[in-house]
């Protein structure tokens, strides 16, 4: 069969088991009942079946070679990506669905316990930021790890699973193949992570002494008596308000929505769609975190949020609709297989979008704060952005060397390497003889595995874009010629060019660090 037609096959299989996929994916978080899981789990493995086709695998390994146009290779290799993962027996298959299945249903009903009262995400993110009892924060951060003790058992199992999957494929381990399948090379990843941790580990060590001196203030005691519930949220993965600006008060009352809205009208973008499908207020049996989905690659494109009134979220709506954007900006004569994103390029454009959420321009035009106030707010801004990518560089440290640990050896003390790990990268102290699976209460280990380091990636290539952006049009907010840029730069392509050369292309220069050591030596 010539390549096209192959192609034409794959997604004639491929497109209405991945929208139905799709469709029951988006029922079960914004409902997690019995039924609706119960048809996410069918559609999935449904889904998971096709690309485990042997034959059709086998077909599209054996045009790869062949394929002659750029546009048909690129496709196969895609697809090849896709199914690899998929091409193990069909029990293990089975049984890694299913497990991952039943962990997330987990994570999205359990629910901490605080003074004797269930509390959700949000009101443990709460306590965290602004309680000044430290047994009160405690118990806070407790609640927010005992989901860990109920899914650890579970993790591990998934981590063998996917381990004897990966080895039944030629690989090391897991982790190695989602390297591969991602399109990421292990020593260009190592390498980077070595040189993110060199170039934030002498300013972190300096921005945390500084937020412990005020911490131990704030809570009356020795720094060295300081612990985790100590900082303002559960991983401390996020600036504390300390080390930060409280941009809270000036989002009270405001309606974030519109303001996302307003964002992106501002650059010529359209999100309305977006939004007329989405889901985006909390509701108990709702899943608590945010995301935002391409349906059918032609324009179905939602968001699930649960918005409350504060910087946070307005931070996570203009994330999510960064990816919106994004998916909806493919050239329109793309084929389906390549109407999709790297996660790199799409975490790029969502957390540039995110961030405009703390800067200054956009506080001033969008959220119409006055002009002496953005003045006044303009360094602590750029220091709190500094604050922000070196607390998230230090935790993606963790988490990329933890799964790296876990996937290595999934029946290691990883309650131990998991602290020892916390210790060295984010400088924390571990509560005294704690032994609890508390890696495990981080939902992405369970279910978005070895996805970490792509956030950073993501980050460092969303400096880079807007460097760029800055050259090229003098910024972002009310710049329509800078949706432009990110339209038909970054969004068209859609995954015709690799990732690392789309992200060459579309920022003027090739991923590194530079971007990071530049941004944090403006510290
Ligand atoms: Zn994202």
């Amino acid at each position: 069969m010539p390549a096209s037609a192959l192609i034409d096959s794959v997604e004639q299989a491929l497109r209405p088991l991945t929208y139905a996929r799709n469709v029951a994916w988006w029922d079960s978080q914004v409902d997690a009942s019995d039924e609706n899981e119960r048809r996410r789990a069918e559609f999935e493995l449904a889904y998971s079946d096709a690309l485990s086709d042997r034959k059709l695998f086998a077909a599209v390994e054996g045009s790869r070679s062949a394929a002659a146009a750029p546009v048909v290779g690129r496709q196969l290799d895609l697809l090849s990506n896709l199914m690899l993962p998929h091409q193990v027996p069909d029990a293990l298959r089975a049984r890694i669905v299913e497990l991952e299945s039943a962990v997330e249903v987990r994570f999205s009903r359990h629910r901490g316990v605080v003074a004797g009262a269930e509390v959700n995400d949000n009101e443990i993110k709460r306590i965290l930021r602004l309680s000044d009892d430290p047994a009160e924060r405690r118990e806070a951060w407790e609640a927010a790890k005992t989901v860990g003790a109920s899914v650890a058992d579970d993790v591990r199992q998934l981590a063998r699973l996917r381990n004897e999957a990966a080895r039944a494929l030629g690989y090391r381990d897991w982790f190695a193949l989602s390297l591969a399948t991602d399109e990421l090379d292990e020593g260009k990843l190592m390498t980077t992570l070595a040189d993110a941790d060199r170039v934030t580990a002498e300013p972190f060590a300096r921005w945390k002494g500084a937020l412990d001196e005020r911490l131990a203030l704030r809570f009356g005691c020795a720094t060295a008596e300081l612990r985790p519930w100590h900082y303002a949220d559960p991983f401390f993965q996020e600036t504390p308000v300390e080390g930060s600006v409280d941009l809270d008060p000036l989002f009270a009352g405001k309606d974030i929505v519109s303001l996302s809205r307003r964002t992106f009208d501002g650059i010529g973008l359209e999100v309305e769609g977006i939004l007329d499908r989405s889901d985006l207020f909390p509701r108990p049996g709702k899943c608590q975190h945010a995301f935002c989905i391409d349906v059918d690659r032609s324009g179905d494109v939602r968001v699930l949020a649960n918005v409350v009134e504060n910087h946070d979220w307005a931070d996570t709506m203009l994330h999510e609709l960064g990816h919106g954007v994004y998916d909806l900006g493919f050239e329109e004569s793309l084929p389906w297989t390549l109407r999709s994103t790297h996660l790199v390029a799409t975490e790029a454009s969502a957390l540039l979008f995110g961030s405009l959420a703390g800067a200054r321009e956009w506080l001033e035009r969008v959220l119409r704060i006055g002009a002496a106030e953005g003045a006044e707010l303009e360094s602590r801004l750029r220091a709190a952005r500094v604050a922000e990518i070196i607390v998230f560089t230090r935790w993606v440290l963790v988490m990329n060397a933890f799964e790296r640990a876990l996937y290595a050896d999934p029946d290691g003390d990883l309650d131990s390497t998991w602290w020892e790990l916390v210790a060295r990268s984010q400088l924390l102290a571990p509560p005294d003889g704690r032994r609890a699976p508390d890696w495990a209460a981080k939902i992405h280990v369970a279910v978005a595995p070895v996805y970490y380091h792509t956030y950073l990636y993501g980050a460092i290539v969303a400096l880079q874009l807007k460097s760029a952006l800055d050259a090229a049009v003098g910024g972002i907010v009310d710049r329509p010629e800078a949706g432009a840029f990110l339209a038909t730069r970054l969004y068209a392509p859609g995954q015709s060019v690799r990732w690392d050369h789309l992200v060459e292309q579309a920022s003027g220069s090739p991923l590194s660090v530079d971007s990071l050591a530049r941004e944090v030596a403006a510290a």
